[in-house]
């Protein structure tokens, strides 16, 4: 180990910058984080530490470095674009025994600064010991998008309970195995899923409770999987994921984004099965309240967006009768994805204001939807489940006065590198589904904003071969 890793208190202490460019002015804030008093020495700041130094929030020696400055300070670090200057800082600092950092050169260093996750109280440092910090900054960016941003919190609220903890279980095994339980189960899961009142009642509960052996309660996360591209999880949904020990998924649900759940959690699927019959809504909810009650965590797998289109809002009601916990992870749904990866704008300042969503999905052969809101001039209408009844939609938005030649799309399995893309019109695209032979899922876009698509495509699937035939 070439560095001893510390963390040092520096609130309310004196604290000396030398250098008053931009990098100065960052570490300053770094300092001030930590509640330092930051004096900073230079003849000339920058906007921003000028302005600091206006409102008090800095001192100011407007001067060139001299080595009597470094006196008094808990630590100096000196960010000068002058390589000499760096260097007096530097041994003025350390004959005086003055812990001291030069901005990107170590060897000057008596210590050196780490890129950190700050999950306040949480702290992460991460370090390469001078080697490479743009290494240390990649892996802090990885661990940034592991670590749910209300980490810190939790430290708190665990913080509020160590005593009561500590009185109720004597030995430390016993405090290990309680909040080992705690940290990864449903009370850190409402903590970051911003239920803070919910996650203290039930650390209560189990803090009183604990030794009643009573078993746990599982808990259900009901998660959007995106339209298709494992990229675009968010990260709740990728932790939830890995986390999981049951994952109930659906037919949109891409292999991609399956692969990233617990390699030994157990896969249900729920979708449509080979005979087109589908698990009926409420064997789902039945399934998925077992579970939990036997103390599983239920991933609840969805494509797209859970509450759009998605029966999330079903799910979560039967949970919520059960008094299982739940949380719901929002997911980029079809429309938004499709969109993106099509290259078609669904709003744009020229020719559309508004945009729709709607499903296209056929009751007993007929499509019950409001068609005068839907043939609004300056308007682009996504149809979610459009394909069967697509020649009835097609029709209705004619008869409803919307013009033949309106460009329409179709986006076939959007955002995966199967997308297909074809561009038509309300005319022209039934045809199009029956001579490209498309497939569920696909979503349809109607609007003048289809146009653009020509200019704006930018993302290449894997499989060209068919697209755009128009
Ligand atoms: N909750 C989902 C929608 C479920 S409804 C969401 O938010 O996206 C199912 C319909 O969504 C499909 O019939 C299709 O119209 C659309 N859809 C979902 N994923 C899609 C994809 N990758 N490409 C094209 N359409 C998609």
């Amino acid at each position: 180990m070439k560095f001893l890793p510390m963390f040092m208190r520096i609130k309310d202490r004196p604290c000396l910058v030398v250098g008053g460019g931009d990098v100065a002015a960052r570490k300053v804030a770094l300092l001030q984080r930590a509640g330092a008093h930051v004096t900073v020495v230079a003849p000339a700041l920058c906007e921003m530490l000028m302005q600091q130094s206006k409102d008090g929030q800095v001192t100011h020696q407007q001067a060139a470095f001299a080595p009597a400055d470094v006196t008094d300070y808990a630590l100096v670090i000196a960010a000068t674009d002058d390589a000499a200057v760096n260097q007096r800082v530097s041994i003025a600092t350390q004959e005086r025994g003055v812990p001291v950092n030069v901005v990107d050169q170590p060897k000057l260093c008596t210590f050196i600064m780490p890129s950190i996750v700050d999950r306040s109280p949480v702290l992460i440092a991460v370090s390469s010991s001078g080697a490479s910090p743009v290494l240390a900054r990649l892996l802090r960016a990885r661990l940034e998008t592991f670590v749910p941003a209300a980490y810190g919190r939790l430290a708190a609220l665990v913080e509020k309970f160590r005593t009561q903890v500590k009185v109720r279980f004597k030995t430390t095994n016993e405090r290990r195995i309680f909040w080992e339980k705690i940290l990864q189960g449903p009370v850190a899961e409402m903590l970051f899923a911003g239920q803070e009142k919910a996650a203290y009642a039930a650390l209560e509960h189990a803090v009183q409770n604990a030794s009643a052996g009573e078993q746990a309660t599982g808990e259900v996360y009901v998660v959007g999987g995106g339209p298709g591209d494992p990229d675009l999880l968010t990260f709740r949904a990728l932790r939830l994921m890995q986390q999981a020990d049951v994952v109930l998924y659906d037919r949109l649900i891409t292999q991609e984004v399956l692969d990233l759940t617990r390699r030994d959690a157990e896969r249900i699927y729920v979708g449509k099965r080979r005979n087109y019959h589908t698990v009926r809504q409420d064997e789902i909810h039945e399934l998925m309240v077992r579970l939990a009650k036997q103390g599983k965590r239920v991933l609840r797998l969805k494509g797209g967006d859970p509450f759009m289109f998605g029966r999330g809002g079903e799910e979560i009601d039967t949970l919520a009768e059960e008094g299982i916990p739940f949380q719901v992870v929002p997911g980029i749904t079809a429309a938004t994805g499709c969109a993106a990866y099509a290259g078609i704008p669904l709003t744009h300042r020229d020719c559309a204001q508004s945009c729709i969503f709607v499903t296209g999905h056929l009751k007993d052969g007929s499509i019950n939807l409001n068609w005068d809101t839907l043939v609004q001039p300056q308007q682009t209408v996504v149809i979610y489940m459009g394909l069967k009844g697509l020649q009835i939609l097609c029709r209705e938005l004619m008869t409803h006065g919307m013009a033949g030649n309106m460009p329409a799309a179709l986006v076939e399995q959007g955002t995966t590198p199967r997308q297909r893309v074809f561009i038509g019109n309300l005319e022209t695209l039934p045809n199009i589904v029956k001579a490209a032979d498309v497939h569920a899922p696909t979503l349809v876009i109607v609007g003048e904003v289809v146009r653009l698509q020509e200019k704006l495509a930018w993302f290449e699937p894997m499989t060209t071969s068919n697209a755009n035939p128009t």
